[in-house]
Protein backbone atom coordinates (compact mmCIF):
# COMPACT_ATOMS: atom_id res chain seq x y z
CA UNK A 1 0.00 0.00 0.00
CA UNK A 2 1.31 2.97 -1.16
CA UNK A 3 -0.36 6.47 -0.55
CA UNK A 4 0.80 9.73 -0.41
CA UNK A 5 -0.60 12.88 1.63
CA UNK A 6 -0.26 16.76 1.47
CA UNK A 7 -1.34 18.35 4.73
CA UNK A 8 -0.96 21.71 5.05
CA UNK A 9 0.16 22.79 8.54
CA UNK A 10 0.18 25.94 9.97
CA UNK A 11 -0.09 26.20 13.57
CA UNK A 12 -0.37 22.38 14.15
CA UNK A 13 -3.03 22.43 16.81
CA UNK A 14 -6.31 20.79 17.76
CA UNK A 15 -7.81 19.74 13.94
CA UNK A 16 -10.88 21.21 15.46
CA UNK A 17 -12.90 23.47 16.02
CA UNK A 18 -14.56 23.84 19.68
CA UNK A 19 -17.91 22.74 19.36
CA UNK A 20 -17.72 21.58 15.75
CA UNK A 21 -21.71 20.94 15.09
CA UNK A 22 -20.56 18.64 12.26
CA UNK A 23 -18.71 16.53 14.78
CA UNK A 24 -21.66 15.19 17.07
CA UNK A 25 -22.34 11.22 16.62
CA UNK A 26 -25.42 9.63 17.06
CA UNK A 27 -28.66 11.65 18.14
CA UNK A 28 -28.31 14.70 20.67
CA UNK A 29 -29.58 14.06 23.61
CA UNK A 30 -32.52 15.81 25.13
CA UNK A 31 -32.94 16.74 21.76
CA UNK A 32 -36.40 17.83 22.06
CA UNK A 33 -39.03 17.20 24.59
CA UNK A 34 -41.30 15.65 22.01
CA UNK A 35 -40.99 12.73 19.65
CA UNK A 36 -40.15 13.46 15.73
CA UNK A 37 -42.26 11.60 13.94
CA UNK A 38 -39.87 9.37 12.33
CA UNK A 39 -38.80 8.24 15.52
CA UNK A 40 -42.26 7.85 16.28
CA UNK A 41 -42.73 5.29 13.26
CA UNK A 42 -39.12 3.88 14.01
CA UNK A 43 -40.65 2.80 17.57
CA UNK A 44 -43.42 0.97 15.77
CA UNK A 45 -41.19 -0.35 13.65
CA UNK A 46 -39.51 -2.21 16.15
CA UNK A 47 -42.44 -3.43 17.65
CA UNK A 48 -43.52 -4.79 14.51
CA UNK A 49 -40.33 -6.41 13.78
CA UNK A 50 -39.97 -7.71 17.14
CA UNK A 51 -43.72 -8.30 18.99
CA UNK A 52 -42.18 -10.03 21.80
CA UNK A 53 -40.76 -6.59 23.22
CA UNK A 54 -44.29 -5.15 23.36
CA UNK A 55 -44.54 -7.62 26.02
CA UNK A 56 -41.89 -6.25 28.74
CA UNK A 57 -41.05 -2.77 27.39
CA UNK A 58 -42.80 0.46 26.87
CA UNK A 59 -39.96 2.23 24.42
CA UNK A 60 -40.00 5.96 25.10
CA UNK A 61 -37.55 7.52 22.69
CA UNK A 62 -34.55 6.55 20.18
CA UNK A 63 -31.25 7.66 22.06
CA UNK A 64 -28.95 7.06 19.65
CA UNK A 65 -28.60 5.75 15.93
CA UNK A 66 -25.40 4.69 14.39
CA UNK A 67 -24.65 2.76 10.54
CA UNK A 68 -25.07 -0.86 12.50
CA UNK A 69 -27.51 -0.06 15.12
CA UNK A 70 -30.61 2.40 16.66
CA UNK A 71 -30.95 2.47 20.18
CA UNK A 72 -33.88 3.42 22.41
CA UNK A 73 -34.64 4.11 25.53
CA UNK A 74 -37.74 2.05 27.29
CA UNK A 75 -39.04 1.14 29.95
CA UNK A 76 -39.86 -1.84 31.56
CA UNK A 77 -41.50 -3.19 34.70
CA UNK A 78 -39.39 -6.11 35.46
CA UNK A 79 -39.92 -7.43 38.97
CA UNK A 80 -42.00 -6.00 41.85
CA UNK A 81 -40.75 -2.40 42.61
CA UNK A 82 -40.32 0.40 40.42
CA UNK A 83 -40.16 0.64 36.20
CA UNK A 84 -36.52 0.01 35.11
CA UNK A 85 -34.96 1.91 32.13
CA UNK A 86 -33.57 -0.24 30.25
CA UNK A 87 -31.62 0.49 26.91
CA UNK A 88 -32.47 -1.39 23.72
CA UNK A 89 -29.96 -1.26 21.06
CA UNK A 90 -31.49 -2.81 17.96
CA UNK A 91 -28.71 -4.01 15.38
CA UNK A 92 -29.08 -3.48 11.54
CA UNK A 93 -30.27 -7.27 10.18
CA UNK A 94 -27.93 -7.25 7.67
CA UNK A 95 -25.29 -7.28 10.19
CA UNK A 96 -23.63 -11.21 10.42
CA UNK A 97 -24.82 -13.26 13.17
CA UNK A 98 -21.04 -14.04 14.43
CA UNK A 99 -20.49 -10.47 14.71
CA UNK A 100 -24.02 -10.16 16.74
CA UNK A 101 -23.26 -13.23 18.81
CA UNK A 102 -19.79 -12.12 19.75
CA UNK A 103 -20.79 -8.10 20.43
CA UNK A 104 -23.15 -10.22 23.18
CA UNK A 105 -20.67 -12.52 24.44
CA UNK A 106 -18.25 -8.96 25.36
CA UNK A 107 -21.34 -7.89 27.25
CA UNK A 108 -22.43 -10.86 28.79
CA UNK A 109 -18.54 -12.36 29.65
CA UNK A 110 -16.88 -9.18 30.57
CA UNK A 111 -19.69 -7.01 31.08
CA UNK A 112 -21.42 -5.65 34.18
CA UNK A 113 -18.80 -4.59 35.82
CA UNK A 114 -15.67 -2.53 36.20
CA UNK A 115 -17.53 0.44 34.17
CA UNK A 116 -18.08 -2.25 31.31
CA UNK A 117 -21.99 -2.21 30.43
CA UNK A 118 -23.77 -5.52 31.31
CA UNK A 119 -26.50 -7.06 29.19
CA UNK A 120 -29.81 -7.72 30.65
CA UNK A 121 -31.61 -9.75 27.72
CA UNK A 122 -31.46 -10.14 24.24
CA UNK A 123 -34.79 -11.18 21.54
CA UNK A 124 -34.69 -11.84 18.51
CA UNK A 125 -37.49 -12.43 15.74
CA UNK A 126 -36.23 -13.39 12.33
CA UNK A 127 -32.88 -11.75 11.28
CA UNK A 128 -33.95 -8.63 13.98
CA UNK A 129 -31.79 -8.85 17.24
CA UNK A 130 -32.46 -6.31 20.01
CA UNK A 131 -29.91 -6.29 22.56
CA UNK A 132 -31.27 -4.63 26.22
CA UNK A 133 -28.90 -3.49 28.72
CA UNK A 134 -29.45 -1.22 31.99
CA UNK A 135 -29.88 2.12 30.64
CA UNK A 136 -27.47 4.84 32.38
CA UNK A 137 -27.83 8.00 31.36
CA UNK A 138 -25.24 9.84 30.31
CA UNK A 139 -23.94 13.42 29.38
CA UNK A 140 -22.61 14.62 25.87
CA UNK A 141 -19.45 14.63 25.55
CA UNK A 142 -18.93 18.28 23.81
CA UNK A 143 -21.25 19.60 26.05
CA UNK A 144 -19.85 19.21 29.08
CA UNK A 145 -16.15 19.24 28.01
CA UNK A 146 -15.17 22.83 28.86
CA UNK A 147 -16.83 22.55 32.31
CA UNK A 148 -15.05 19.73 33.62
CA UNK A 149 -13.14 20.45 36.80
CA UNK A 150 -9.75 18.90 36.63
CA UNK A 151 -10.82 16.22 39.01
CA UNK A 152 -13.31 15.36 36.74
CA UNK A 153 -11.53 14.29 33.95
CA UNK A 154 -9.07 12.65 36.21
CA UNK A 155 -12.26 10.49 37.79
CA UNK A 156 -13.22 10.13 33.83
CA UNK A 157 -10.06 8.59 32.92
CA UNK A 158 -9.29 6.70 35.87
CA UNK A 159 -12.56 4.84 35.12
CA UNK A 160 -11.86 4.42 31.60
CA UNK A 161 -9.01 2.71 32.32
CA UNK A 162 -10.53 0.21 34.76
CA UNK A 163 -12.82 -0.86 32.12
CA UNK A 164 -10.05 -1.16 29.59
CA UNK A 165 -8.23 -3.03 32.23
CA UNK A 166 -11.42 -5.71 32.51
CA UNK A 167 -12.13 -6.16 28.77
CA UNK A 168 -8.19 -6.37 27.70
CA UNK A 169 -8.15 -8.62 30.48
CA UNK A 170 -10.50 -11.08 28.29
CA UNK A 171 -8.28 -10.26 25.35
CA UNK A 172 -10.87 -8.06 24.00
CA UNK A 173 -9.63 -4.77 21.74
CA UNK A 174 -12.76 -2.79 21.74
CA UNK A 175 -11.51 -1.04 18.52
CA UNK A 176 -13.69 2.15 19.21
CA UNK A 177 -12.91 3.87 22.25
CA UNK A 178 -14.40 7.22 22.13
CA UNK A 179 -16.36 9.50 24.14
CA UNK A 180 -19.54 8.14 22.59
CA UNK A 181 -18.35 4.83 23.49
CA UNK A 182 -17.70 5.61 26.97
CA UNK A 183 -21.30 6.41 28.66
CA UNK A 184 -20.78 9.07 31.49
CA UNK A 185 -23.13 10.12 33.78
CA UNK A 186 -21.26 12.89 36.17
CA UNK A 187 -23.95 13.00 38.56
CA UNK A 188 -23.76 9.69 39.80
CA UNK A 189 -20.13 9.54 39.02
CA UNK A 190 -21.07 6.32 36.58
CA UNK A 191 -19.09 4.93 33.57
CA UNK A 192 -19.91 2.22 31.20
CA UNK A 193 -17.89 0.85 28.30
CA UNK A 194 -20.20 0.58 25.42
CA UNK A 195 -20.11 -1.04 21.95
CA UNK A 196 -18.48 -4.03 21.47
CA UNK A 197 -19.66 -3.64 17.15
CA UNK A 198 -16.25 -3.90 16.02
CA UNK A 199 -14.29 -5.30 18.86
CA UNK A 200 -11.73 -7.81 18.26
CA UNK A 201 -9.80 -10.98 20.09
CA UNK A 202 -6.43 -10.78 20.93
CA UNK A 203 -4.58 -14.52 20.43
CA UNK A 204 -5.57 -15.75 23.36
CA UNK A 205 -8.76 -14.21 23.76
CA UNK A 206 -11.47 -15.21 26.50
CA UNK A 207 -13.66 -14.30 23.92
CA UNK A 208 -14.59 -17.39 22.17
CA UNK A 209 -16.52 -16.08 19.62
CA UNK A 210 -14.33 -13.09 18.96
CA UNK A 211 -11.88 -16.02 17.80
CA UNK A 212 -13.61 -16.10 14.49
CA UNK A 213 -13.81 -12.43 13.70
CA UNK A 214 -9.91 -12.12 14.04
CA UNK A 215 -8.35 -11.19 10.60
CA UNK A 216 -9.29 -12.01 7.32
CA UNK A 217 -6.08 -14.08 6.67
CA UNK A 218 -6.94 -15.96 9.82
CA UNK A 219 -10.87 -15.78 8.92
CA UNK A 220 -9.89 -17.98 5.82
CA UNK A 221 -8.29 -20.31 7.98
CA UNK A 222 -11.36 -20.34 10.10
CA UNK A 223 -13.77 -21.79 7.77
CA UNK A 224 -12.21 -25.01 7.53
CA UNK A 225 -13.75 -25.64 10.81
CA UNK A 226 -16.81 -26.21 12.20
CA UNK A 227 -17.56 -24.90 14.78
CA UNK A 228 -20.50 -24.93 17.63
CA UNK A 229 -19.98 -22.76 20.63
CA UNK A 230 -22.47 -22.68 23.40
CA UNK A 231 -22.37 -19.74 25.80
CA UNK A 232 -24.44 -19.65 28.88
CA UNK A 233 -27.41 -20.86 27.03
CA UNK A 234 -28.48 -17.79 25.95
CA UNK A 235 -26.56 -18.41 22.07
CA UNK A 236 -25.72 -21.12 20.71
CA UNK A 237 -24.20 -20.84 17.45
CA UNK A 238 -23.98 -23.36 14.88
CA UNK A 239 -21.84 -23.38 11.58
CA UNK A 240 -19.51 -21.56 10.12
CA UNK A 241 -20.48 -22.85 6.65
CA UNK A 242 -17.73 -22.45 4.38
CA UNK A 243 -18.89 -20.80 1.16
CA UNK A 244 -17.76 -18.69 -1.72
CA UNK A 245 -19.52 -16.35 -2.63
CA UNK A 246 -20.97 -12.20 -3.09
CA UNK A 247 -23.07 -12.75 -5.63
CA UNK A 248 -23.88 -9.51 -5.99
CA UNK A 249 -20.32 -8.16 -6.78
CA UNK A 250 -20.64 -8.22 -10.39
CA UNK A 251 -17.12 -8.87 -11.35
CA UNK A 252 -17.50 -12.66 -9.05
CA UNK A 253 -14.09 -12.37 -7.98
CA UNK A 254 -14.02 -14.88 -5.20
CA UNK A 255 -13.70 -13.66 -1.94
CA UNK A 256 -14.33 -15.80 0.66
CA UNK A 257 -16.78 -14.65 2.87
CA UNK A 258 -17.05 -17.20 5.29
CA UNK A 259 -20.10 -17.62 7.86
CA UNK A 260 -22.31 -16.47 5.67
CA UNK A 261 -24.31 -19.27 6.16
CA UNK A 262 -23.67 -19.55 9.57
CA UNK A 263 -26.84 -20.05 11.74
CA UNK A 264 -26.90 -18.36 14.70
CA UNK A 265 -29.75 -18.91 17.68
CA UNK A 266 -30.91 -16.24 20.49
CA UNK A 267 -32.76 -17.31 22.84
CA UNK A 268 -34.82 -15.16 24.74
CA UNK A 269 -33.76 -14.09 27.96
CA UNK A 270 -35.82 -16.22 30.64
CA UNK A 271 -38.18 -17.95 28.27
CA UNK A 272 -36.52 -18.75 25.85
CA UNK A 273 -39.43 -19.44 23.27
CA UNK A 274 -37.74 -18.30 19.90
CA UNK A 275 -36.82 -20.43 17.59
CA UNK A 276 -33.30 -21.46 15.76
CA UNK A 277 -33.52 -19.32 12.40
CA UNK A 278 -30.94 -18.68 10.00
CA UNK A 279 -29.77 -15.48 9.11
CA UNK A 280 -28.79 -14.29 5.98
CA UNK A 281 -26.04 -12.00 5.81
CA UNK A 282 -24.57 -9.60 3.31
CA UNK A 283 -21.92 -7.56 5.57
CA UNK A 284 -18.70 -8.89 6.24
CA UNK A 285 -17.99 -10.11 9.79
CA UNK A 286 -15.32 -7.96 10.31
CA UNK A 287 -17.97 -5.06 11.35
CA UNK A 288 -15.45 -2.59 9.40
CA UNK A 289 -17.23 0.35 9.30
CA UNK A 290 -15.24 2.25 6.73
CA UNK A 291 -15.97 -0.75 3.89
CA UNK A 292 -12.39 -1.40 4.05
CA UNK A 293 -12.91 -5.01 3.13
CA UNK A 294 -13.39 -3.72 -0.31
CA UNK A 295 -9.70 -3.75 -0.21
CA UNK A 296 -9.15 -7.44 -0.45
CA UNK A 297 -11.00 -7.60 -3.84
CA UNK A 298 -7.68 -5.00 -5.32
CA UNK A 299 -5.86 -7.45 -6.04
CA UNK A 300 -7.56 -9.35 -8.64
CA UNK A 301 -7.29 -6.14 -11.24
CA UNK A 302 -4.78 -3.82 -9.83
CA UNK A 303 -4.80 -2.64 -13.46
CA UNK A 304 -8.09 -1.36 -13.08
CA UNK A 305 -7.22 0.42 -10.31
CA UNK A 306 -4.60 2.66 -11.97
CA UNK A 307 -7.13 3.66 -14.32
CA UNK A 308 -9.67 4.41 -11.23
CA UNK A 309 -10.93 7.65 -11.27
CA UNK A 310 -9.41 11.16 -9.74
CA UNK A 311 -12.26 12.87 -7.62
CA UNK A 312 -11.76 15.70 -5.65
CA UNK A 313 -13.81 15.80 -2.57
CA UNK A 314 -14.60 18.46 -0.77
CA UNK A 315 -14.50 17.32 2.54
CA UNK A 316 -16.07 19.66 4.60
CA UNK A 317 -17.47 23.08 2.97
CA UNK A 318 -15.21 25.18 5.14
CA UNK A 319 -13.32 28.77 5.03
CA UNK A 320 -10.35 28.36 2.07
CA UNK A 321 -6.83 28.06 3.40
CA UNK A 322 -4.12 29.86 3.32
CA UNK A 323 -1.04 28.21 1.94
CA UNK A 324 1.81 27.68 4.42
CA UNK A 325 3.84 24.66 4.57
CA UNK A 326 2.98 21.07 2.94
CA UNK A 327 3.67 18.07 4.42
CA UNK A 328 3.33 14.78 2.74
CA UNK A 329 3.60 11.28 3.61
CA UNK A 330 3.72 7.72 2.21
CA UNK A 331 3.56 4.66 3.55
CA UNK A 332 4.86 1.77 2.16
CA UNK A 333 4.36 -1.72 3.02
CA UNK A 334 5.75 -4.82 2.00
CA UNK A 335 3.45 -7.04 -0.65
CA UNK A 336 4.59 -10.13 1.57
CA UNK A 337 1.90 -11.07 4.28
CA UNK A 338 3.73 -13.64 6.48
CA UNK A 339 0.82 -16.38 7.15
CA UNK A 340 1.55 -16.12 11.00
CA UNK A 341 1.42 -12.43 11.07
CA UNK A 342 3.58 -12.76 13.94
CA UNK A 343 4.59 -9.32 12.91
CA UNK A 344 4.60 -6.46 10.13
CA UNK A 345 6.75 -7.12 7.37
CA UNK A 346 9.62 -5.46 6.96
CA UNK A 347 10.00 -2.84 3.65
CA UNK A 348 10.98 -4.23 0.57
CA UNK A 349 12.92 -1.70 -1.33
CA UNK A 350 12.06 -1.12 -5.45
CA UNK A 351 12.14 1.52 -7.89
CA UNK A 352 9.97 3.88 -5.80
CA UNK A 353 11.08 3.41 -2.06
CA UNK A 354 11.52 6.69 -0.62
CA UNK A 355 10.59 8.43 -3.71
CA UNK A 356 6.75 10.39 -3.74
CA UNK A 357 5.95 8.24 -6.74
CA UNK A 358 4.85 4.73 -6.84
CA UNK A 359 6.39 2.24 -9.15
CA UNK A 360 5.19 -0.77 -11.63
CA UNK A 361 6.00 -2.99 -9.06
CA UNK A 362 4.24 -1.38 -6.35
CA UNK A 363 0.72 -0.90 -8.18
CA UNK A 364 0.86 -4.78 -8.61
CA UNK A 365 1.29 -5.60 -4.60
CA UNK A 366 -1.61 -7.02 -2.95
CA UNK A 367 -3.17 -4.51 -0.87
CA UNK A 368 -2.57 -5.03 2.99
CA UNK A 369 -5.38 -6.06 4.55
CA UNK A 370 -5.56 -5.44 8.51
CA UNK A 371 -7.87 -4.33 10.50
CA UNK A 372 -9.01 -1.30 10.32
CA UNK A 373 -11.76 -0.58 12.20
CA UNK A 374 -12.86 2.31 14.55
CA UNK A 375 -13.28 6.20 13.63
CA UNK A 376 -10.08 8.11 12.09
CA UNK A 377 -9.03 10.39 14.76
CA UNK A 378 -8.94 7.74 17.27
CA UNK A 379 -6.89 5.45 15.26
CA UNK A 380 -3.98 4.68 16.73
CA UNK A 381 -0.51 5.16 13.99
CA UNK A 382 -0.43 0.98 13.53
CA UNK A 383 -4.14 1.17 13.23
CA UNK A 384 -3.26 3.66 10.24
CA UNK A 385 -0.64 2.02 8.60
CA UNK A 386 -2.24 -1.05 8.21
CA UNK A 387 0.03 -3.04 10.86
CA UNK A 388 -1.80 -6.57 10.40
CA UNK A 389 -0.20 -7.29 14.02
CA UNK A 390 -3.00 -5.20 16.73
CA UNK A 391 -3.05 -5.78 20.17
CA UNK A 392 -4.80 -3.90 22.77
CA UNK A 393 -2.32 -1.22 23.12
CA UNK A 394 -4.80 0.13 20.07
CA UNK A 395 -7.24 0.96 22.49
CA UNK A 396 -4.87 2.88 24.94
CA UNK A 397 -4.09 5.04 22.22
CA UNK A 398 -7.75 6.28 21.86
CA UNK A 399 -8.18 6.77 25.51
CA UNK A 400 -5.14 8.61 24.69
CA UNK A 401 -6.83 10.63 22.36
CA UNK A 402 -9.67 11.56 24.29
CA UNK A 403 -7.39 12.34 27.55
CA UNK A 404 -6.09 14.94 24.77
CA UNK A 405 -9.27 16.52 24.19
CA UNK A 406 -9.64 16.88 27.76
CA UNK A 407 -6.92 18.12 28.78
CA UNK A 408 -7.05 20.51 26.00
CA UNK A 409 -10.65 21.12 25.34
CA UNK A 410 -10.88 20.12 21.67
CA UNK A 411 -13.11 17.52 20.81
CA UNK A 412 -12.87 15.80 18.14
CA UNK A 413 -9.01 16.58 18.68
CA UNK A 414 -8.14 15.10 15.77
CA UNK A 415 -10.76 15.34 12.74
CA UNK A 416 -9.22 13.27 9.52
CA UNK A 417 -11.99 11.98 6.99
CA UNK A 418 -8.68 9.32 5.90
CA UNK A 419 -5.90 7.24 7.77
CA UNK A 420 -3.42 9.07 6.22
CA UNK A 421 -4.30 12.62 6.74
CA UNK A 422 -4.88 11.26 10.42
CA UNK A 423 -1.29 10.23 10.24
CA UNK A 424 -0.06 13.10 9.06
CA UNK A 425 -2.17 15.26 12.00
CA UNK A 426 -0.30 12.70 14.24
CA UNK A 427 2.71 13.88 13.13
CA UNK A 428 2.38 17.59 13.81
CA UNK A 429 1.50 16.78 16.87
CA UNK A 430 4.14 13.99 17.87
CA UNK A 431 6.58 14.86 15.24
CA UNK A 432 7.40 13.12 12.09
CA UNK A 433 10.77 11.83 12.85
CA UNK A 434 9.45 10.30 15.70
CA UNK A 435 6.52 8.93 13.80
CA UNK A 436 8.91 7.51 11.53
CA UNK A 437 10.78 5.85 13.68
CA UNK A 438 7.92 4.17 15.46
CA UNK A 439 6.67 3.02 12.41
CA UNK A 440 10.22 1.27 11.56
CA UNK A 441 9.56 -0.80 14.69
CA UNK A 442 6.35 -2.25 13.13
CA UNK A 443 7.72 -2.90 9.82
CA UNK A 444 6.15 0.31 7.88
CA UNK A 445 8.14 2.61 5.83
CA UNK A 446 6.48 6.24 6.23
CA UNK A 447 8.21 8.96 3.99
CA UNK A 448 7.33 12.66 4.85
CA UNK A 449 7.88 15.76 2.66
CA UNK A 450 8.78 17.80 5.50
CA UNK A 451 10.16 17.67 8.82
CA UNK A 452 7.62 18.50 11.29
CA UNK A 453 8.48 18.87 15.33
CA UNK A 454 6.97 17.62 18.22
CA UNK A 455 5.02 19.26 20.32
CA UNK A 456 5.43 19.92 23.98
CA UNK A 457 2.02 18.55 24.73
CA UNK A 458 1.92 21.18 28.32
CA UNK A 459 2.01 23.81 26.31
CA UNK A 460 -0.16 22.40 23.39
CA UNK A 461 -3.16 21.75 25.47
CA UNK A 462 -2.40 25.11 27.88
CA UNK A 463 -2.50 26.88 24.26
CA UNK A 464 -5.91 25.49 23.13
CA UNK A 465 -7.41 25.70 26.58
CA UNK A 466 -6.21 29.27 26.97
CA UNK A 467 -4.69 29.70 30.03
CA UNK A 468 -1.18 31.10 29.67
CA UNK A 469 1.14 28.76 32.28
CA UNK A 470 3.50 31.62 33.16
CA UNK A 471 0.28 33.73 34.86
CA UNK A 472 -1.75 30.69 34.96
CA UNK A 473 -4.24 33.12 33.84
CA UNK A 474 -7.27 32.27 31.54
CA UNK A 475 -6.24 34.25 27.89
CA UNK A 476 -9.09 34.37 25.39
CA UNK A 477 -8.09 31.25 23.20
CA UNK A 478 -8.86 32.37 19.74
CA UNK A 479 -6.64 30.35 18.39
CA UNK A 480 -8.80 28.03 16.04
CA UNK A 481 -7.69 24.34 15.21
CA UNK A 482 -6.81 23.99 11.36
CA UNK A 483 -9.14 21.51 9.82
CA UNK A 484 -9.25 19.61 6.75
CA UNK A 485 -10.60 21.34 3.42
CA UNK A 486 -10.11 19.73 0.47
CA UNK A 487 -8.77 16.18 -0.32
CA UNK A 488 -8.38 15.04 -3.87
CA UNK A 489 -8.18 10.99 -4.54
CA UNK A 490 -6.26 9.16 -6.63
CA UNK A 491 -6.43 5.47 -7.21
CA UNK A 492 -6.19 3.01 -4.47
CA UNK A 493 -2.55 2.51 -4.67
CA UNK A 494 -1.68 6.05 -5.28
CA UNK A 495 -3.58 8.24 -3.09
CA UNK A 496 -2.56 11.93 -2.62
CA UNK A 497 -4.60 14.26 -0.67
CA UNK A 498 -4.29 17.89 -0.58
CA UNK A 499 -5.72 18.69 2.76
CA UNK A 500 -5.89 22.96 2.92
CA UNK A 501 -5.64 24.59 6.37
CA UNK A 502 -6.59 27.59 7.16
CA UNK A 503 -4.48 29.53 9.76
CA UNK A 504 -5.46 29.84 12.77
CA UNK A 505 -8.57 31.75 12.69
CA UNK A 506 -9.98 34.12 15.37
CA UNK A 507 -12.66 31.93 17.28
CA UNK A 508 -16.35 33.12 16.43
CA UNK A 509 -17.16 29.47 16.78
CA UNK A 510 -18.17 29.26 20.77
CA UNK A 511 -15.11 28.30 22.26
CA UNK A 512 -16.08 28.90 26.13
CA UNK A 513 -14.06 31.94 27.56
CA UNK A 514 -13.31 31.92 30.48
CA UNK A 515 -12.97 35.45 32.15
CA UNK A 516 -10.57 35.84 35.11
CA UNK A 517 -13.37 34.18 37.51
CA UNK A 518 -13.51 31.31 35.40
CA UNK A 519 -16.93 31.76 34.08
CA UNK A 520 -17.71 30.99 30.81
CA UNK A 521 -19.31 33.48 28.60
CA UNK A 522 -21.78 30.90 26.25
CA UNK A 523 -22.88 28.27 27.92
CA UNK A 524 -24.20 27.14 31.02
CA UNK A 525 -21.74 24.54 31.41
CA UNK A 526 -18.95 27.07 31.51
CA UNK A 527 -20.30 28.49 34.70
CA UNK A 528 -17.46 25.72 36.06
CA UNK A 529 -14.30 26.35 38.34
CA UNK A 530 -11.24 26.78 36.81
CA UNK A 531 -10.27 24.65 39.70
CA UNK A 532 -6.86 22.87 39.06
CA UNK A 533 -6.55 23.97 35.19
CA UNK A 534 -4.07 26.05 36.63
CA UNK A 535 -1.87 23.59 37.98
CA UNK A 536 -1.99 20.97 36.31
CA UNK A 537 0.66 18.55 37.48
CA UNK A 538 3.41 17.15 35.27
CA UNK A 539 1.78 14.04 36.05
CA UNK A 540 -0.97 14.45 33.60
CA UNK A 541 1.12 15.11 30.74
CA UNK A 542 3.76 12.12 31.67
CA UNK A 543 0.76 10.04 31.43
CA UNK A 544 -0.17 11.60 28.00
CA UNK A 545 3.21 11.30 26.33
CA UNK A 546 3.25 7.19 27.46
CA UNK A 547 -0.89 7.09 25.95
CA UNK A 548 0.50 8.55 22.78
CA UNK A 549 3.13 6.82 22.38
CA UNK A 550 3.46 5.88 18.89
CA UNK A 551 5.32 2.30 19.09
CA UNK A 552 2.39 0.37 20.27
CA UNK A 553 5.23 -2.33 21.92
CA UNK A 554 6.54 0.19 24.49
CA UNK A 555 2.66 1.94 24.63
CA UNK A 556 1.28 2.04 28.50
CA UNK A 557 -1.10 -0.71 29.23
CA UNK A 558 -4.74 0.33 31.26
CA UNK A 559 -3.02 -1.67 34.12
CA UNK A 560 -0.13 0.49 34.54
CA UNK A 561 -1.95 2.98 33.17
CA UNK A 562 -4.45 2.84 36.71
CA UNK A 563 -0.98 2.80 38.85
CA UNK A 564 0.85 5.78 36.97
CA UNK A 565 1.25 8.67 39.91
CA UNK A 566 -1.39 10.84 38.06
CA UNK A 567 -3.93 8.60 39.58
CA UNK A 568 -2.16 8.61 43.14
CA UNK A 569 -4.66 8.70 46.07
CA UNK A 570 -6.84 6.96 43.98
CA UNK A 571 -8.30 3.24 44.57
CA UNK A 572 -9.35 0.93 42.69
P1 LIG B 1 -23.40 1.94 17.70
O1 LIG B 1 -22.75 0.64 17.36
O2 LIG B 1 -24.53 2.27 16.79
O3 LIG B 1 -22.43 3.06 17.88
P2 LIG B 1 -23.68 1.95 20.60
O4 LIG B 1 -23.71 0.69 21.36
O5 LIG B 1 -22.41 2.75 20.66
O6 LIG B 1 -24.11 1.67 19.09
O7 LIG B 1 -24.86 2.87 21.07
C1 LIG B 1 -25.11 4.11 20.42
C2 LIG B 1 -25.47 5.17 21.45
O8 LIG B 1 -26.62 4.76 22.19
C3 LIG B 1 -24.38 5.40 22.49
O9 LIG B 1 -23.44 6.35 22.04
C4 LIG B 1 -25.20 5.92 23.66
O10 LIG B 1 -25.47 7.29 23.49
C5 LIG B 1 -26.48 5.14 23.54
N1 LIG B 1 -26.44 3.96 24.40
C6 LIG B 1 -25.95 2.74 24.07
N2 LIG B 1 -26.05 1.90 25.10
C7 LIG B 1 -26.60 2.58 26.12
C8 LIG B 1 -26.96 2.27 27.46
N3 LIG B 1 -26.80 1.05 27.95
N4 LIG B 1 -27.50 3.25 28.23
C9 LIG B 1 -27.70 4.47 27.71
N5 LIG B 1 -27.40 4.82 26.47
C10 LIG B 1 -26.85 3.90 25.67
MG1 LIG C 1 -21.01 3.47 19.31
ZN1 LIG D 1 7.67 0.77 -5.43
Amino acid sequence: MEATVGVQMDQPLAFSSPRDPLQTDGLKKHEQNFKLPGVKKDIEKLYEAVPQLGNVFKIKDKIGEGTFSSVYLATAQLQVGPEEKIALKHLIPTSHPIRIAAELQCLTVAGGQDNVMGVKYCFRKNDHVVIAMPYLEHESFLDILNSLSFQEVREYMFNLFKALKRIHQFGIVHRDVKPSNFLYNRRLKKYALVDFGLAQGTHDTKIELLKFVQSETQQESCTQNKSHVIMGNKISLSGPASKELDQRSPTKTSVKRPYTNAQIQIKQGKDGKEGSVGLSVQRSVFGERNFNIHSSISHESPAVKLIKQSKTVDVLSRKLATKKKTVSTKVITSGVVRKTGSSCPAALTCDCYATDKVCSICLSRRQQVAPRAGTPGFRAPEVLTKCPNQTTAIDMWSAGVIFLSLLSGRYPFYKASDDLTALAQIMTIRGSRETIQAAKTFGKSILCSKEVPAQDLRKLCERLRGIDSHTSKPTSATQSPTSPDKISEKTDHETSYLIQTPLAESSGNGLCKRDSNGCGSLFDECATNLEGWDEVPDEAYDLLDKLLDLNPASRITAEEALLHPFFKDMSL
